[in-house]
């Protein structure tokens, strides 16, 4: 039976997050948090301005969603409490989070966390929400231009299979053979997310790759032992990723009555947050490893890394004023 694309990305990301941790040395990738301490510690001093910008609500909800192994938030509320203790006493932490595997990884760090299956779940209130790396995990739908129709791409042994697809939640044009991909989820996330911050207050920083404007093109990966493997063989052993589509999720979030901003290059954006400092900083410290900071630094921002194809992009409360970072941008 054909499985449609989304359905198959969904399960098979499912059972793959279920079943390991795939951060870390040994995993099968590793992401900005894993890979310096300067980057969680430079989103919770982004929280931290974030939160003096709404007025300092007390309590305050600080949230992530796809926390991994809670690294990113457990540097941030280190560099938060030295920093803004204020906001460290009206925090409270909600994590979004499906592997029960991953939610154990996070507990051992973050013993005082709230868990929730879905984004939708936080408790109502201003609210700053972080996430990296977590929406291109969402299942997306890709359709295929033939014959002047778009069809859409289901799964079948392996391979994928086309079926007509007359409602396609696209335009109906394109090129013959050009695909373009919907991330359903994702749009939700962004559109209920810009629905809460607008009645209630707060921000929420999306770190995760993919073109500013979307375009056509098939962006399904996977990854396994830091390899490209088959997306579509063997469900739940490799990790399947899609580009953000960071354009799609703004108009959702702005049709639902919040502001966005960006998205601009990762690398920017932490420069802009003085991560060249903080690594200066951490290698003055860490006599005979201090190469390691700077190196890592220089990873998340140089262009032809990480620097360019990531993206920030914030949703938050109309009448917030511009998040740190996002200047000018
Ligand atoms: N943010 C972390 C981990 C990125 S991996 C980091 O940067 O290191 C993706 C994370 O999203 C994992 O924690 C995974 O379990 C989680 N995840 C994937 N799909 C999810 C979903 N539908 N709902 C909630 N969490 C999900």
């Amino acid at each position: 039976m054909p499985e449609r694309l989304d359905a198959f990305m969904a399960r098979a990301n499912a059972a793959y997050y279920a079943g390991r941790d795939p951060l870390g040395a040994a995993g099968d990738f590793t992401t900005a948090p894993e890979i310096t301490q300067a980057f969680g510690e430079c989103l919770g001093l982004w929280a931290a301005v974030t939160w003096t910008l709404m007025g300092r609500p007390d309590p305050v909800i600080l949230a992530e969603a796809g926390p991994g192994r809670g690294t990113l938030m457990a540097d941030a509320l280190r560099a938060i409490t030295q920093m803004m203790p204020d906001f460290a006493r009206a925090a409270r932490l909600h994590l979004v989070e499906t592997s029960p595997l991953l939610r154990e990884a996070q507990r051992a760090r973050l013993p005082d966390a709230i868990w929730h299956e879905d984004v939708a779940a936080l408790p109502a209130g201003p609210a700053i929400l972080l996430a990296n790396e977590f929406l291109d995990a969402l299942p997306i739908r890709q359709f295929i231009r033939r014959g002047g129709a778009w069809m859409e791409r289901f799964v079948a042994d392996g391979a994928f299979a086309e079926r007509p697809a007359p409602d396609a939640p696209l335009p109906d044009a394109g090129e013959e053979g050009e695909i373009r991909e919907v991330n359903e989820p994702a749009r939700t996330i962004a559109a209920a997310l810009g629905a809460r911050l607008a009645a209630q207050g707060g921000a929420a920083l999306f770190i995760d790759y993919g073109p500013a404007e979307s375009g056509p093109g098939d962006s399904l990966q996977a990854i396994r032992n830091r390899e490209a493997a088959d997306p579509l063989g063997d469900p739940g052993a490799a990790d399947l990723t899609a580009h953000v589509d960071f354009a799609a999720l703004a108009r959702a979030a702005r049709a639902a009555g919040a502001a966005a901003h960006g998205p601009i290059p990762q690398g920017v954006f932490l420069a802009r947050l003085g991560l060249h400092s903080r690594a200066a900083a951490l290698a003055a410290s860490d006599p005979g490893r201090g190469a390691r900071h700077v190196e890592a630094a220089a990873r998340l921002t140089a262009p032809e890394a990480m620097g360019r194809l990531f993206k920030a992009l914030v949703l938050c409360h109309p009448g917030l004023s511009t998040p740190p970072g996002f200047e000018a941008a």
